[in-house]
């Protein structure tokens, strides 16, 4: 990291420029808003999309949710969002349940410690509005730019050299140094010429919350392994789960095109 002593002092100009207000580039601004060494730093977060407050949680789940390790939660705590997401919603995960689909064999996941659940299932949205409301309220230093898309960037070799970035909109902004936190499409890391191996694995991942039917108590995470794919399941409440049921693309497609009854009929007919 480096920061310029003079740093310039137009408008343009920020120490540090985050692209992608997403669950990474979110928390990373809140953690350098909050820490008080970098108090002095003039940071701008740069999301094309449009953030929200967290407010109440709305009937509906949303589909996207992450597991959260106990070691995210303690960074969750540091940032101040984990009382926040504990009072709007979230749900402990007490074991975690791997099977394959040839044989009644299984993985049992238990916590490491007693106090400690194996995993909370958060919404992501809730998590990156909550992130959106600490550094509103708690970061004076970090501008949120929001509904503004990053078009590229001109990288230096140097180090006293500025980043300059071009937006959407063709204003432009220049910065001692750049965070790329904008997602599988990176146009930070194409700037930069990472070099990177990624292949496709002709899959796709169904997300979905279903209705379940338990009578026992729904904290239990289950991943079942088919010939095409693991299957997901996230417990959200007693009455709700979060499913990532990943499979061939002709598969998915196939599955999409169900009527709900026969979608479910072929999903329990692997759990
Ligand atoms: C089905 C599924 C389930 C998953 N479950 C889990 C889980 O249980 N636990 C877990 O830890 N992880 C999970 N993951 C992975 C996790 O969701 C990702 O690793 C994480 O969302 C990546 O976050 P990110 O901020 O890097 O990128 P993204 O979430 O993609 O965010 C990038 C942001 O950058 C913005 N952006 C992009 N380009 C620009 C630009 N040019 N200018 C300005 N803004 C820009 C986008 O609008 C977006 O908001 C899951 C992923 C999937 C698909």
């Amino acid at each position: 990291m480096k920061f310029s002593s003079s740093a310039p002092s137009s408008s343009n100009f920020y120490d540090i420029v985050i692209v992608g207000g997403g669950l990474v580039g979110n928390a990373m601004a809140c953690s350098i808003g909050l820490n008080e060494t970098l108090k002095s730093q003039k940071v701008l977060l740069l999301e094309s999309g449009k953030p929200k407050s967290l407010g109440t949680p709305p009937n509906e789940y949303s589909n996207r949710v992450s597991a959260i390790s106990p070691a995210s939660i303690r960074l969750f705590k540091k940032l101040g969002i984990w009382d926040r997401l504990k009072q709007y919603r979230t749900s402990s995960v007490t074991d975690l349940y791997v099977l394959d689909s040839c044989s009644r064999s299984r993985i049992r996941f238990e916590r490491l410690n007693s106090n400690e659940e194996i995993a909370y299932i958060v919404e992501n949205d809730a998590i990156i509005s909550s992130l959106y409301d600490v550094i509103r309220e708690r970061c004076g230093n970090v501008t949120i730019r929001a509904g503004s898309s990053m078009k590229n960037c001109v990288l230096t070799a140097g180090l006293t050299d500025l980043v300059s970035l071009t937006l959407a909109d063709e204003s432009s902004i220049e910065t001692s140094l750049i965070i790329g936190a904008d997602g599988q499409k990176s146009k930070v890391r194409e700037e930069m010429g990472v070099e990177y191996t990624g292949w496709n694995y002709e899959q796709m991942g169904l997300v979905a919350t279903l209705r379940i039917n338990t009578d026992s108590a729904n904290t239990i995470a289950w991943q079942r392994f088919t010939p095409f794919g693991p299957i997901a399941l996230l417990p959200l409440s007693q009455e709700y789960s979060s499913l990532v049921w990943t499979t061939t693309v002709e598969d998915a497609k196939r599955l999409l095109a169900l009527p709900p009854d026969q979608f479910v009929d072929e999903l329990n007919h692997y759990l």
